[in-house]
């Protein structure tokens, strides 16, 4: 038997669904991707976690331009309070490749405006990393 899309697979930021793993602890769910993904099976994920960080953690942001800069080592990701989480980030954006890998994925959403995260405007570095193997990407 294959999974072969009885119903669609989204692997979701897990902020974006309700789950405390933002970095200041808040609880922030997104009705509009919540919609989106009725009637579908939806594995969050949170890449700055899986990288080791916790939550509630300091911001950071990436130095450079992109998440793109992060991966090819031309940028740094940096706490607000000036510590280093560039392997973190990179360690986090590989984990949910590989669970991107692991399924059938339909399709990824994920939240606006991260570091790890954002797709439009400056790029994240795990959307960066899920992009560059082809997987498409919803932001919300
Ligand atoms: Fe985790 Fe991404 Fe949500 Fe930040 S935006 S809490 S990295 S899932």
């Amino acid at each position: 038997m294959t999974h072969s899309s009885i119903k669609p697979i989204y692997l979701v930021s897990s902020c974006l669904v309700g789950l405390c793993t933002r970095y200041d602890g808040c609880i922030q769910t997104n009705s509009a991707c919540m919609r989106h993904l009725s009637g579908s099976i939806w594995i969050p994920v949170c890449p700055e976690q899986l990288g080791g960080l916790a939550t509630p953690r300091i911001a950071a942001d990436i130095e450079g331009k992109s998440g793109q800069e992060v991966l090819s080592g031309k940028a740094r990701v940096i706490t607000r309070q000036g510590n280093d989480v560039t392997s973190q980030f990179i360690h986090g954006a590989n984990q949910v490749l590989i669970i991107a890998k692991s399924q059938p994925v339909t399709s990824i959403l994920l939240k606006a405006s991260s570091p790890s995260c954002g797709v439009e405007g400056r790029q994240g570095v795990t959307a960066a990393l899920l992009l560059e193997n082809g997987f498409t990407l919803t932001e919300f």
